[in-house]
This record gives structure tokens, C-alpha cells and sequence, in this order.
């Protein structure tokens, strides 16, 4: 059914498993998150459901016949974060802030009971938003994978963020937060918990970074007051994206969170949107030098995109507890 493939060239597991391909794609007239179906049924604000065509499991087999090739078990477990029982929402500013803080709440759930598995080496709550990104159901969700693995990508900021902390002593987050905070050039929006920016090395043309302003590691660190501002910001995020071209911005967004094993205090969790357009009409494919090398080149500046960052936070309706810079 499943397996782990590693692929030796680059470091990296692929998630391999047939299931992937059965599940629906945009169906017509039937809502498998809506309240009242066989999964979801009644009187709930968020839900967390297993997703029903999992990568990865846990009773997944210890797979046979390896020879110079690696394989492993796809232990793990994939699950989808219906956000609210309200089908048409478009992107989650348009939920309330206490509804926000209740998702909030399922994302420290699920990092809660995965940090106490040993079986789970990282934890990616993630959330596509709009058809451009392939997204097969539009009802508002995220979705989690707990994976038996660190990822590459993961991988590379940790030793990244471990050789600054031990050249400087320093946190290379808040180091960063620290430069973004003084130049002031690239900064969105603030509150008194979370700073919202475009980072100077931006990959798409509006991407966006959520950093919180305590060096921590987890979600289950956040005090409550800074997690009513982590839904803020969240929340402010989204606005500002689809303030931006007067439409529906589709993003990618991650929550990037420590591994859960080894000692890991010089990382610092944050947030990161990638959002797809370039222009109201315009997506930035990662086509050619991006697929080939991994590597970004950036039409323009990032500080003239931040420039429209900024005046799109500004021009947002929503009710805001911090200020658009
Ligand atoms: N899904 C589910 N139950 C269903 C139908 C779909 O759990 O009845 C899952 C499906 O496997 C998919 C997710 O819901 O992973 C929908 O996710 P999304 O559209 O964001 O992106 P995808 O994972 O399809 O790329
Ligand atoms: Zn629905
Ligand atoms: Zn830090």
C-alpha cells in the first residue's frame, strides 16, 4: 500500500503509496466536511478528521527486497483541520477572532499529542488555499502530516540556524526579526506578539513571514494572550493577500515548528505564506531554474512588492488588535 523511498542523490524520503490517487477531485454537489456527513456530524466550531487517503500510517508494513536502494515503513499519520462548519468561507479572515483562536487550539492539539509519540520526527501543519494550487475541496480546511522524518528543507534551516547559534550565541530568527525590525522596509504589520514581513530573501514575489517576537519553539509554548495575536496576525495575513489584487489570493502556508527530538533551543518557530500570484492575473510558476536547481530569481524588488504589502494591510477591512506599517 505505502512505503518510504530514499532517494540517495539528494537526502530525501519520497512518500510513496497508491491511495493518493482515489481521492476526489472538486466534487460537484458533495461536501465531505461539511456537519451532518458520516465523518463530520453535528455541534462542533473546528474538527479534526483523519484524512481519509493517508500517505502515511501508522500500521503501514516494514517494507521487503532492500538492496542498494533504501526503503522504510510510511509510519505516520495525515489528517485534514476543518476550520469552521461554514462551507462558503473564502480564507480566514473572513472567520471571527475567537473562531481563529479555536483553530488555533486544534493546531496545539495535534502538536500537543504527536510531541509525545516517539514515532513522529516532525510535524507539518500546512494549509493550500485556491484551485491554482491544486486544491481538491474548497470547504475551508489545513491539513497536518506527522512524518518519521525530519525534512530536507527543515533539515537545512536547523543547520543553518545551529551553526549561527554556535559562530554568535544568537538565535538566527531573532536575529533576523532584529534587521527587519530596525530597516523597518520590509514589515507588513505588527501586534504586540508577532511581527508580519516580507523577508529580505523572498523566493515568491509577496511572500510573507510570521515570526513571533518570544524565542519559542513550539505552539504549545504560546500563552494565551499570544495566541489570540498569533490568530490576529494569521488573520491579517490572509486580508492582506487578497486586499492585494482586489481578489482571492491562493497561497501555500506552513507552520514551521522544531523536530521533536534532540535539543533545539536555538530554533524559533515561524510562519511562512507563499502566495502564487504575481499579478491579478499572473502566477509565478517554479518552472525552469526553479525545478532544475531549487533556486529563485525574483522580477523586481522585494522592497517594492512590501510597498504594496503594506498599502494592502492598510486598505484591509478587518478589525485589527496591532497596526499596518
Ligand atoms: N480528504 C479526506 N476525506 C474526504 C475527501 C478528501 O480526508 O472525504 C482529504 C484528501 O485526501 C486531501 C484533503 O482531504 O488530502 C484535501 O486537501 P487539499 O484539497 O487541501 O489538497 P490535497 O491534499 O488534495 O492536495
Ligand atoms: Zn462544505
Ligand atoms: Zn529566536
Amino acid at each position: 500500500m505505502r512505503e518510504l523511498r530514499y532517494n540517495p542523490l539528494l537526502g530525501q524520503w519520497v512518500m510513496v503509496s497508491a491511495v493518493r490517487k482515489k481521492r476526489p477531485w472538486r466534487p460537484d454537489n458533495f461536501c465531505p466536511f461539511c456537519p451532518g456527513t458520516d465523518e463530520t456530524g453535528y455541534g462542533w466550531d473546528v474538527l479534526v478528521l483523519p484524512n481519509k487517503y493517508p500517505v502515511l500510517d501508522f500500521s503501514s508494513d516494514r517494507p521487503e527486497g532492500e538492496k542498494f536502494y533504501k526503503k522504510a515503513r510510511a509510519q505516520g499519520e495525515c489528517g485534514v483541520i476543518v476550520e469552521t462548519p461554514e462551507h462558503n468561507v473564502r480564507d480566514l479572515e473572513e472567520l471571527s477572532l475567537e473562531q481563529m483562536v479555536k483553530v488555533m487550539h486544534a493546531w496545539i492539539s495535534i502538536t500537543e499529542k504527536f510531541s509525545r509519540d516517539k514515532r513522529v520526527a516532525y510535524l507539518m501543519i500546512f494549509r493550500n488555499k485556491g484551485k491554482e494550487i491544486g486544491v481538491s475541496l474548497t470547504h475551508p480546511h489545513g491539513q497536518f502530516y506527522a512524518l518519521p522524518f525530519v525534512p530536507l528543507k527543515i533539515r537545512l534551516k536547523l543547520k543553518n540556524a545551529r551553526d549561527y547559534y554556535k559562530k554568535t550565541g544568537e538565535c538566527i530568527f531573532c536575529r533576523i526579526l532584529k534587521e527587519e525590525l530596525d530597516e523597518k522596509r520590509r514589515i507588513v504589520y505588527e501586534n504586540q506578539d508577532f511581527v508580519l514581513f516580507m523577508p529580505f530573501f523572498a523566493n515568491w514575489p509577496f511572500e510573507l513571514h510570521v515570526y513571533p517576537k518570544r524565542h519559542v519553539q513550539f505552539l504549545t509554548d504560546l500563552t494565551e494572550n499570544e495566541i489570540e495575536n498569533l490568530a490576529d496576525v494569521i488573520r491579517v495575513s490572509t486580508a492582506t493577500l487578497n486586499t492585494l489584487f482586489d481578489r482571492q489570493m491562493p497561497y501555500v502556508m506552513g507552520v514551521f515548528q522544531a523536530p521533536f527530538h534532540g535539543g533545539m533551543d536555538f530554533y524559533h518557530l515561524h510562519i511562512e505564506f507563499y502566495p502564487l500570484l504575481r499579478d491579478a492575473e499572473k502566477i509565478k510558476y517554479a518552472a525552469g531554474i526553479e525545478m532544475t536547481t531549487g533556486e529563485f530569481t525574483y522580477d523586481g524588488f522585494p522592497e517594492e512588492n512590501a510597498d504594496r504589502l503594506k498599502m494592502a494591510c492598510r486598505k484591509s477591512k478587518i478589525k485589527k488588535r496591532g497596526k499596518c506599517w
